[in-house]
């Protein structure tokens, strides 16, 4: 059975699923999107997913397409007919399709909204967990509205293209004050040497991971201390451990900063057991 998308009402092949050339999203990155991590086939941290949309539409004045519980039941539904268990679902909601203009339509459209669903090995993911990751640093370049989920990400694509080409995996920014805002699709932690969690506060111009928030209940509920503090990638490669989170990562060990090590460059054991009590509460929390 081949995968299925749902574009604007209906499901249809992947293969075969279109939009209109005159998407908003398409044509001017004028849209939203969100990231659900699936285990057993429900959706991972509901709730802040759900907020976090419903927050970068507002922001955008684009109307929520539906109401939260009928978006639950098609997202469901996008799952079960891809017969995905282990994934990832994407959800994008753009203001919907119209002659371009820079300016919001006038009238205003209905919004567009596509759904994926891929699978994910989970194996292979333990896999490259248990032996970590490298990470480069790239000078923040980013708009300064990091907190709305955009779908404009030049940047991050980019930055992504950078750590891939020296077999990297993820690429963090740094700003002009020479700290680490966030990756480009996930939030960074360190271990520093006394054993505190560090991760740069949501204050800053950075997206509010979902992961960050549900794994800092995590490690409050476990008895560990972190600082929402920001650090330099001076400060990650003299820290004891540090690792990346977010919706596809969960929670991922970083191993190297530009090639060097971070620590003895090898996964600690704290990454690894927040890795651990991340799914397990991720399992619990999903619908
Ligand atoms: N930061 C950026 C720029 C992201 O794109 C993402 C996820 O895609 C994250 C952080 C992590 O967010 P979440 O934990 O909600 O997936």
């Amino acid at each position: 059975m081949g995968r299925i998308a749902y574009v604007n009402g209906r499901f249809v092949p992947h293969a075969a699923a279109t939009v209109h050339i005159e998407d908003r999203g398409y044509q001017l990155a004028d849209g939203v999107y969100e990231v659900w991590a699936l285990f057993g086939g429900k959706l991972a941290d509901p709730e802040g997913h759900f907020a976090r949309l419903e927050r970068s539409l507002g922001e955008l004045s684009i109307d929520m397409p539906m109401s939260r519980a009928a978006l639950t039941l098609v997202l469901k539904e996008a799952v079960r007919r891809n017969r995905v268990t282990e994934g990832l679902v994407y959800l994008q909601v753009t203001r919907g399709v119209a002659p371009r203009d820079h300016a919001f339509p006038n009238p205003s459209v209905r919004p567009a909204v596509v759904i994926t669903v891929s699978r994910v090995d989970r194996a292979q993911s333990e896999a490259r967990a248990a032996k970590g990751v490298g990470v480069v640093t790239t000078p923040e370049n980013r708009w300064g509205r990091c907190d709305i989920k955009t779908v404009g990400l030049l940047p991050n694509v980019l930055a992504k293209q950078k750590a891939r080409a020296v077999g990297a995996v993820e690429a963090w920014f740094v700003d002009d004050l020479g700290f680490v805002t966030e990756g480009a699709s996930s939030n960074a932690w360190i271990v520093d040497g006394d054993g505190r969690l560090r991760t740069r506060a949501t204050n800053a111009n950075i997206l509010r991971g979902v992961t960050r928030y549900s794994l800092l209940d995590v490690i409050r509920e476990n008895g560990l201390e972190v600082d929402e503090r920001p650090f330099t990638p001076a400060d990650a490669l003299a820290a004891k451990e540090a690792f990346i989170t977010g919706a596809g990562s969960l929670v991922l060990p970083v191993v190297s900063v530009d090639g060097k090590p971070v620590g003895d460059g090898k996964v600690g054991p704290v990454a690894a057991r927040l890795r651990r009590l991340y799914i397990e509460q991720a399992k619990a929390s999903a619908i």
